[in-house]
């Protein structure tokens, strides 16, 4: 009985480790991995003045020449990354490439010991190796798991044939490998490199979990649990600049409960609170993807509809009102369920140059002419006219 409770423990642990990042966390990665590609032109860009910089100081002219096109071949990758990245942040396949290609640049450097006849220097660089270290550090910046896993594991295949591939080289503490200007070969200090691989990598995972726990929490309205007024102030940024680039149209809806005052007078708040949490229920249910809705504030709602226009966006929102009317809900200390709040709904569309705060400004005016008329209907700013 407990030995399948542990199996059932560790199989859900895996596969947690395996999910995709939920949408909070694929939106923070987006700004790691541009964050990550940046760090990498600078380190890169650094990487390239050091042949240079060695030939100066009479490095053979071989070396200075294979280090050379090595760091600028890096350096083109590590622009083109950027670029990438910077169209294409949220798009996952970035984030396994660019941490494939920073883990196998290092091991490609360590090989190229290998080849010149240096093993030692492959096994016991003290530069080379800890870059691997912070590759996989840089993963924790993604928000993806998985990539931080992809990422360690690579670093311990690929170092793991890294090794393999020096004792080919036969017997490192021979004499004849004399003066030994970097170290000898010890088993006890490649496991140790590995270890210390595996242990960034869970490192990287603890960061990833606890970033998401800190980003659950920041985003999230504590009574309804749906989203909050800070997330929605950053997503309505992004969906603007979205669409100001592609010219796609967005629709934005404000919604009021309907005299909440005088629930809160029947029922008592805690009953209005649970009203609450059961109206921000529904409306996230019934708020088809990609839309999203956030708590403004207060007994206050907020709808981002990318992709329609202001007309479609008064009909959806009138079916969403409609649904409220004939809703029943639970409230504590009441016996039997009671009509739920009914709610008045302003909606603006996106016009190109709007700012965030014209766009919430144009719906809060439909919603008060909502109000005036009546109360428990859509008005649509721009079409000038109740959808309902
Ligand atoms: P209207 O139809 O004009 O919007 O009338 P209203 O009564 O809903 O509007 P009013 O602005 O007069 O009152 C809003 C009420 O919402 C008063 C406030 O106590 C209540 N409210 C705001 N936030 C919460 C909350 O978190 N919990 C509870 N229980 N009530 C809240
Ligand atoms: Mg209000
Ligand atoms: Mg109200």
């Amino acid at each position: 009985m407990r030995r399948g409770r542990t199996k059932e423990r560790w199989t859900g642990a895996i596969r947690r480790l395996l999910d995709p990042p939920d949408e909070l966390m694929l939106e923070a990665g987006a700004i790691g991995e541009v964050l990550v590609a940046r760090i990498r032109l600078v380190v890169v860009s650094l990487i390239v003045l050091m042949p240079p910089i060695a030939w100066l100081s009479g490095a053979r002219i071989e070396e200075v020449v294979t280090g050379g096109a090595m760091a600028s071949v890096a350096l083109v990758f590590a622009v083109v990354l950027l670029h990438k990245v910077r169209r294409d942040g949220a798009a996952v396949r970035w984030r396994f490439l660019s941490a494939a290609f920073d883990i196998t640049s290092i091991s490609l450097v360590l090989a190229l010991f290998l080849v010149q006849g240096l093993p030692h220097v492959a096994i016991n660089s003290r530069v080379v190796y800890e870059l691997y270290l912070l590759s996989i550090a840089a993963t924790a910046l993604r928000g993806d798991r998985r990539v931080c896993l992809f990422a360690g594991g690579l670093a311990l295949v690929q170092y793991g044939a890294i090794i393999a591939a020096a004792v080919s080289f036969g017997d490192l503490n021979d004499a004849s490998w004399a003066p030994f200007l970097y170290g000898f070969h010890s088993w006890g200090d490649q496991m140790s490199r590995l270890i210390l691989i595996a242990a960034m990598t869970l490192l990287a995972l603890a960061c990833v979990h606890q970033t998401r726990k800190l980003l659950q929490l920041s985003s999230q309205d504590r009574l309804t649990g749906i989203r909050n007024r800070a997330w929605l102030d950053s997503r309505l940024e992004r969906e603007l600049g979205e669409a100001a680039l592609t010219r796609r149209s967005v629709a934005l809806a404000m919604i009021d409960v309907d005299d909440f005052k005088e629930f809160n007078d029947r029922f008592g708040h805690l009953a209005g609170d649970a009203a609450l949490r059961s109206i921000a229920e529904r409306l996230a249910e019934r708020i088809e993807s990609p839309g999203v809705v956030a708590r403004y504030g207060g007994e206050e709602f907020t709808v981002i509809l990318p992709d329609v226009d202001p007309p479609d966006a008064g009909r959806r929102l009138d079916v969403l009102r409609a649904t409220f009317e004939s809703d029943r809900i639970d409230l504590p200390g009441n016996e039997n369920p009671v009509a739920s709040p009914t709610l008045s709904i302003g909606v603006a569309g996106w016009a190109a140059g709007d700012s965030a705060e014209a766009l919430i400004d144009r719906a809060d005016r439909a919603l008060i002419r909502a109000k005036r008329a009546g109360r428990n209907r859509v008005v649509v700013a721009d079409a000038d006219a109740p959808a309902a």
